[in-house]
């Protein structure tokens, strides 16, 4: 258990213990103070994050920057508003649907578990169901959404994966956009802006 937050960025920084795992050397992408305002945790890093090293740098981040927040990139990127991270840190590769594979389940046990200690953030925000169901395991994913929910006795907001892969739920939930995600937009900018 590390001591010190600028010691636990480093280690997670430099951890490669899934190389064998993936097949090639794994890197870490996350951001952030640990004083930010919105702690961020979604499933992990997409190729061309993985390859640009700057989070949420896909399509992915900009459907939530843009039409779910409504923030300006400058904002978005902006330590002290968000810390940036996932259950898994890095790119894990493609499965052969299309898709990423799945983080390994280690990371989070090791790394997150220990972010969440230090990261003083106001809110937390969980995107995707491989987050929600790491720490929400035996909750159901809609109602984890329409709902607010706590963790460590924090307001934890929980939204569905923002990837063009994903329209298939927007179809399925059209409350989602309709009603709820203007409620989350409003804790979100309050939380920012407030
Ligand atoms: S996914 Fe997590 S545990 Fe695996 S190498 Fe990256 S930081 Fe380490």
């Amino acid at each position: 258990m590390v001591t010190n937050f600028e010691d636990l960025v480093n280690q997670i920084k430099s951890c490669r213990d899934c190389k064998e795992l993936f097949g090639f050397n794994p890197n870490p992408v996350f951001s952030g103070n640990k004083n930010a305002k919105i702690l961020q945790i979604s499933q992990a890093p997409s190729q061309n994050v993985h390859n640009t090293n700057k989070c949420f740098n896909d399509a992915s981040g900009k459907k939530l920057r843009n039409e779910w927040y409504q923030i300006t990139d400058d904002v978005f990127y902006d330590d002290d508003n968000f810390y940036i991270s996932g259950v898994g840190h890095c790119f894990p590769g493609k499965a052969n649907n299309g898709g990423d594979k799945k983080p390994p389940k280690h990371c989070a046990d090791k790394w997150l578990r220990q972010e969440i200690k230090f990261v003083d953030s106001k809110i937390i925000v969980l995107l995707g169901r491989a987050s929600a169901n790491y720490f929400f395991p035996k909750k159901d994913f809609v109602d984890l959404i329409f709902n607010n929910q706590e963790i460590d006795g924090k307001l934890t907001i929980v939204l569905p994966h923002p990837s063009p892969l994903n329209q298939k739920w927007f179809k399925d939930n059209p409350n989602f956009e309709k009603k709820r995600l203007q409620e989350i937009r409003k804790i979100v900018q309050s939380v920012l802006f407030d």
